[in-house]
């Protein structure tokens, strides 16, 4: 697949969009101007990658829809070099933001279908997450703790104490909480039994899948 000239020009009129509709966050938005989301969508869908909207990939899933992505890793506000995990691999679109912006990322993905695709797509497109598993995220990556930040793309029911218990003091969780509708949090942890919450508004994301509901 190719990033053509007008692949650049809709994506700029996106990141406008992005800027009007209230992202701030300059490294966010210049990352979000260079990656090819059209590269992260189904075959069928791809001239719709630089509308603000969510689309179907494999399994039931979606890639997000740009305003949630670029509301969630400013929210993230993430430090060169950090080590961030990712509940929800998906298109790989995410991954790829974090990934811009020059932090580790571990990744994990609970549909087989969509792992296998993404880690294809990512060895060709030269993008390397530090480690990237099947698995289910709401046991975070024991391995790989403590984590500077926390980042869940799916809608959690409620917050799954592991990856609170896996974030560094200072450490930051955003999460969407909630069954329907989700509300956006953010957990700030400030010492080790302690956290700060903020809540930000409301989103629709598809729901994080527990083990008994999950395809493993
Ligand atoms: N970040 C993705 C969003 C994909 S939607 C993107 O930009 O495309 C959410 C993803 O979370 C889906 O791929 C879904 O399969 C995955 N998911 C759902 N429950 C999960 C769980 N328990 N652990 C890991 N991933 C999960």
């Amino acid at each position: 697949m190719n990033d053509t000239l007008k692949h650049k020009g809709l994506r700029r009129q996106l990141i406008q969009l992005l800027r009007e509709k209230g992202i701030q966050s300059e490294p966010v938005l210049k990352v979000m101007e260079h990656i090819p989301r059209h590269f992260f969508m189904d075959p069928g869908l791809v001239n719709f990658a630089y509308q603000d909207q969510a689309y179907p990939i494999a399994a039931n899933q979606t890639i997000s829809q740009p305003y949630t992505v670029a509301f969630q890793t400013e929210l993230l506000d993430v430090q060169n070099g950090q080590k961030v995990l990712e509940i929800g691999t998906g298109s790989g679109y995410q991954t790829s933001i974090l990934l811009g912006l020059g932090v580790q990322v571990y990744t994990i993905e609970r549909q087989q279908i969509l792992f296998k695709k993404t880690q294809r797509l990512f060895s060709d497109m030269g993008l390397r997450p530090k480690k990237m598993i099947f698995g289910d995220g709401y046991l975070g990556m024991p391995t790989e703790e403590p984590f500077d930040r926390i980042i869940v793309t799916a809608g959690a029911p409620e917050v799954p104490k592991s990856l609170l218990n896996q974030l560094k003091i200072g450490g930051k969780l955003v999460i969407p909480v909630g069954e329907k509708k989700q509300q956006m949090l953010r957990f700030t942890r400030t010492s080790k039994t302690s956290f700060d919450k903020e809540k930000f508004g409301e989103f629709r994301f598809v729901p994080l899948l527990e083990n008994k509901t999950g395809s493993i």
